[in-house]
């Protein structure tokens, strides 16, 4: 006779602790609803299944200066984003826009006259994740957990519980701050979702998570020197659009490009392409990073090259808890508000706060609306 194989489900869960909120995911959405929470008095604690926090934020450092592998720009129509490297002190620039742009259609690229490819944008002059980083830092010490995947989130009348790692977080609600198609992939539901928010998530496509960014550091911003502004659009590919990406008056040097992730990124096919665009001395960069997001676990699930419909971004029905009104959704894809990009994550995560803050004390929105 064989031993019945345990439900998985039926394992006992050591309940670890207690808490108002648990978030789901480090990124910008779960750490500004992580601060809002934790600022309105409510105990939090954020799991985060990476090593480190900025989730699509991500940026190493060349020069004691941010080189986004990431996320890059953020914009003057942004107001929270905006309000919040004012009041976090993030050391910002701006993005080099001047000069000519360049056309790449065969290898004898055109310059244009102007640049109609960029738009005046701000930078994080320390990397994007700086954002992410001072977030975390005005949290209570031990509040984000690193290494911490979450895999089962159980939702009862009266509170719910997530579990990770073989333990579990008991709290009152849930904030799944992943993206929609990765939290159905990765996590179970317990009672599943309605068939509605569950077919939802599935098909939302993952912002930028099937892109991959190069970025290649040069000893100087030879472009400007040329009277380019370092960008290019290419038919030719593997890049198939080319910015400037340097740091505060050009340093580090660095021209960033995006490709499909299915595009055969070599350093050689990268700085061939480069200086059939920009000239020679494009061609030999000190350094070529290459960064696949579809290869990032954590941020996109199988087959997301596959979801195309950015019709549900902002969805309504992201907008409001399900489980009895306990888990809710704070990734960028979920806002109505600059969906995909930095702000609409920030805008999500203040939704979600403030639907929690509400719920737990009615009397907050009040104060608020009067503050
Ligand atoms: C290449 C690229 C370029 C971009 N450029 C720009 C730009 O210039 N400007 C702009 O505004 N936006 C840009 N974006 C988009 C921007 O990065 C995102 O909108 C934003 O970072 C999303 O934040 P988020 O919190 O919603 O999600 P994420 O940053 O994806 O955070 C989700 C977090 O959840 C964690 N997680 C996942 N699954 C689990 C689990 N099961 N348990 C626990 N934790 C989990 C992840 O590790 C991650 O830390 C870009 C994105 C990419 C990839």
């Amino acid at each position: 006779m064989t031993e019945p194989t345990p439900n998985p489900h039926e394992v006992e869960v050591e309940v670890e602790v207690e808490v108002d909120v648990v978030i789901v995911g480090a990124g910008a959405g779960g750490l500004l609803a992580a601060c809002e929470l934790a600022a309105g008095g409510l105990s939090v604690r954020v799991l985060e299944s990476r090593s480190r926090s900025g989730g699509r934020l991500l940026s190493t450092t060349h020069d004691h200066m941010g080189v986004d592998l990431g996320a890059t720009w953020f914009w003057p129509s942004e107001p929270m984003i905006n309000q919040l490297v004012q009041k976090l002190d993030i050391a910002t620039h701006s993005q080099h826009i001047a000069g000519d742009a360049m056309y790449h259609d065969r290898p004898e690229s055109q310059r244009l006259d102007g640049n109609p490819l960029d738009v005046p944008s701000g930078r994080f002059s320390k990397g994007a994740d700086h954002l992410t980083t001072a977030l975390a830092d005005l949290l209570p010490t031990g509040t984000v957990s690193f290494d911490s995947p979450v895999d089962e989130i159980s939702v009862g009348e009266t509170s719910a519980s997530v579990r990770f790692g073989g333990t579990g977080i008991r709290c009152s609600h849930v904030v799944v701050a992943v993206p929609p198609a990765l939290a159905v992939d990765a996590i179970a539901f317990t009672p599943p979702l309605p068939d509605s928010v569950a077919s939802l998530c599935a098909a939302t496509p993952v912002w930028m998570g099937t892109t991959t960014k190069v970025a290649a550091i040069y000893p100087r911003a030879f472009w400007r020197d040329n009277g380019l502004s370092g960008s290019a659009i290419s038919h030719l590919g593997p890049m198939r659009e080319i910015h400037d990406m340097s740091g505060p008056h050009g340093s580090p040097a660095v021209l960033f490009g995006f490709a499909p992730h299915t595009a055969e990124l070599t350093e050689t096919a990268v700085t061939d392409q480069l200086a059939e665009i920009f000239g020679p001395d494009a061609g030999a960069p000190t350094k070529v990073i290459v960064q696949n997001w579809q290869q990032e676990r954590w941020t996109t699930p199988a087959g997301a090259e596959h979801l195309t419909d950015y019709q549900t971004y902002g969805h309504r029905l992201f907008q409001s808890p399900v489980l009895h009104g306990r888990l809710h959704w704070a990734s960028t894809e979920t806002s109505p508000h600059a969906p995909g990009h930095i702000e609409g994550a920030l805008a999500a995560g203040r939704r979600a706060a403030t639907t929690i803050r509400t719920t737990l004390d009615p009397s907050h929105e009040q104060r608020d609306t009067h503050a």
